[in-house]
């Protein structure tokens, strides 16, 4: 006697992918393994989804981490248990109950005993993990969260770079306002100092991813090219036609290479003015074998100029890597409305 005619052979089933306490759903590149969060119904109306780390491109459903997949698969099975396993032991158990029926009057009497105790089949819970960065992208409003500071918007693949050094910008010119208060001339000093140092670090951290996403363009060496404001204008003008210091006016272009000048010294020299920062910044001789004194007008200045220096850099470097022909930073969307994803249950 066969079983199959007890229950429906098959059936599927659609089950969402539970999220964080935020909202965001976990996601794992098939391609690199890493993992990412991002919150669905914000950004593009797509199911196209990029890694942000590594750019690989697919349907969202492909980037299923292994733990949504167990779960997922433990909803199957729990499902095919009530809805299969269950019905065809039932119907199975009231069969054999005909066989104690049908022998109740007969030499041999047989007695049936059946049991409906099952044991519910245990779903494989996860939480999602936790990452360091939360990101809204600027471009199309994705929420996303991903390892480290910088990576591209998994809809519409803009880069948050530009948010994160803007935002570290913001800070340092925030942290500024702390001379307001009353200080001795050291800690405005230590402020000011701080200040230099930071911005030009963010610089050159945002430099490097930039040296990354655009190795076309900028040259491997020198290592940290952001730091050097001189060999960065050279290379940009050989790459795109158009010097750093043509794109942001002759002007702050001096001001942005004597600040450089003054945080090497601050770095290098406790602040004092050498020959050969003489050497590349000539009118910093007025400082010779002296410490430079930091002004905060001149500091919120320099922040200033960075941002727009930075804008500058990221116009002519798209704008080159546009003209090599290279795909747009931008785009990729496609009209289908974004679904939360879910994986068909398992087919039994
Ligand atoms: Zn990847
Ligand atoms: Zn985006």
């Amino acid at each position: 006697m066969g079983l199959g005619w007890y229950g429906p052979s098959s059936f599927s089933i659609d089950v969402p992918i539970p999220t964080d306490e935020r909202g965001l759903v976990g996601r794992r590149c098939p391609a690199c393994l890493r993992y990412f969060k991002l919150k669905l119904g914000t950004g593009l109306p797509t199911e196209t989804c990029h890694c942000p780390y590594c750019g690989y491109v697919a349907n969202i459903s492909e980037f299923t981490t292994p733990e949504q997949e167990e779960y997922v698969r433990s909803v199957g099975m729990r499902e095919a248990q009530e809805r299969i396993l269950k019905p065809m032991m039932r119907r199975f158990g009231e069969s054999l109950k005909g066989i104690e029926r049908a022998t109740s009057r007969g030499p041999i009497q047989i007695r049936v005993e059946v049991r409906d105790q099952w044991r519910s089949i245990p779903l494989a819970l996860y939480r999602e993990r936790e990452v360091e960065t939360d990101v809204t992208c600027q471009e199309c409003g994705l929420q996303f969260a991903v390892y480290g500071v910088f990576a591209t918007c998994p809809d519409c693949t803009g880069m948050n770079a530009s948010a994160v050094f803007h935002k570290s910008m913001e800070a340092a010119r925030r942290r500024l306002s702390l001379l307001d208060g009353d200080l001795d001339s050291e800690m405005v000093e230590g402020l000011l100092s701080d200040a230099l140092g930071s911005a030009v670090g963010a610089f050159d951290a945002v430099g490097k991813e930039l040296c990354r996403r655009f190795p076309g363009p900028l040259p491997s060496t020198p290592r940290n090219l952001f730091q050097n404001i001189e060999a960065l204008s050279a290379a940009l003008g050989k790459a795109t036609g158009s010097s750093l210091a043509e794109a942001v006016g002759e002007e702050r272009y001096a001001n942005l290479a004597r600040m450089f000048q003054v945080r090497h010294v601050y770095e290098h020299n406790l602040g004092v003015v050498d020959a050969d920062a003489i050497k590349k910044v000539p009118d910093l001789a007025a400082w010779r074998g002296r410490k430079y004194v930091l002004a905060r007008r001149e500091i919120e200045a320099f922040l200033q100029s960075l941002n727009e220096a930075y804008d500058g850099v990221v116009r002519l470097l798209e704008a080159a890597s546009f003209e090599a022909g290279k795909p747009t930073q931008h785009g990729a969307s496609s009209a289908a409305s974004r679904e939360p994803p879910s994986a068909p249950g398992a087919e039994t």
